[in-house]
């Protein structure tokens, strides 16, 4: 008699993930093959985009919330925190990457057993642990475009839909399978090319820091004011901004304060005031 596998539920799975020790949260599931449940046009990232509002912030392994995010939102898909001592390789065959692992592995050795899903596009993640105060950072397309999801960054998790129509499986399971140490000459070239990645991202000049935060948020939430954006509307891009670029980020209170200072005048100053007279229908 064949026994059917276990297949647990996502939430079944989130429990299990925390209890191992990778914080989740849950993320917007795809709907069809094109749409995502943030039901956002256009969405650019369908499946695996945080729903709750602090996003990877709110990861957690506490089970009460996590019974909590089970009832709220039933069906979802799932995502798992890294950093603090586990970061996974994430491997891309649509941008070609298996060519990568390959000519790394050809160079280095092998890299060894350890956990690993099988994405929704037919990539893998594969999960490492690091020795005790080493940090791995978040960097997209260090090792010939190999990404590397360390801290502050996350994963979708199995059982999780892509958007393909296929979900998020494990070839190694954290239940079956030991978590393996990187080898040494992985982190180093994950160090280097990281520390070379975040300079080349601050020489772009992206970031607003300190001293510059408030000024540079307000005269960015005047100027869309006056082409007549609305409060909501000036309220989430200083979120966004706020989010993607300020190191480190102003509070939420400080981001309502100045949304609502900019807000004090009236939306579209350089907007035409009067309506253009359209000629009569016949
Ligand atoms: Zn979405």
């Amino acid at each position: 008699m064949s026994s059917t596998p276990f297949v647990p539920t996502v939430w079944e799975a989130a429990l299990a993930y925390a209890e191992f020790g990778i914080p989740i949260f849950p993320v917007y599931q795809p709907i069809g093959q094109s749409a995502c449940s943030c039901r956002k046009t256009n969405c650019s990232k369908i499946g695996k985009h945080p729903r709750t509002e602090n996003g990877l912030r709110n990861a957690t392994r506490d089970r009460n919330q996590i019974l909590y995010w089970n009832r709220r939102y039933p069906d979802t898909n799932l995502a798992g925190l890294m950093g603090n001592g586990i970061f996974a390789l994430d491997i891309d065959p649509a941008k070609g990457r298996w060519d990568s692992l390959e000519a790394l592995q050809k160079q280095y050795g092998e890299l060894p057993h350890t956990v690993t899903s099988k994405t929704g596009s037919g990539g893998e993640h594969r999960l490492f642990r690091v020795g005790e105060g080493i940090t791995v950072a978040n960097a997209v397309g260090v090792l010939d475009g190999l990404d590397i999801r360390g801290d502050n960054g996350y994963i979708v998790l199995p059982p999780s839909l892509h958007v393909s129509g296929q979900h998020y499986e494990w070839i190694n399971s954290p239940f079956e399978q030991v978590l393996s140490e990187a080898p040494d000459w992985l982190v180093e070239i994950v160090k280097k090319k990281t520390k070379s990645y975040e300079s080349h991202v601050a020489s772009q000049n992206n970031d607003i820091t300190k001293g510059m935060r408030n000024d540079t948020l307000l005269s960015l939430g005047r100027s869309l004011r006056a082409k007549g954006i609305n409060a909501k509307g000036i309220h989430g891009a200083l979120l966004a901004i706020n989010e993607a670029q300020c190191i480190p980020p102003l509070s939420s209170d400080d981001i309502n304060t100045l949304a609502k200072n900019v807000c004090k005048k009236p939306a579209g100053d350089i907007v035409p005031r009067h309506r253009i007279e359209l000629p009569p229908i016949k």
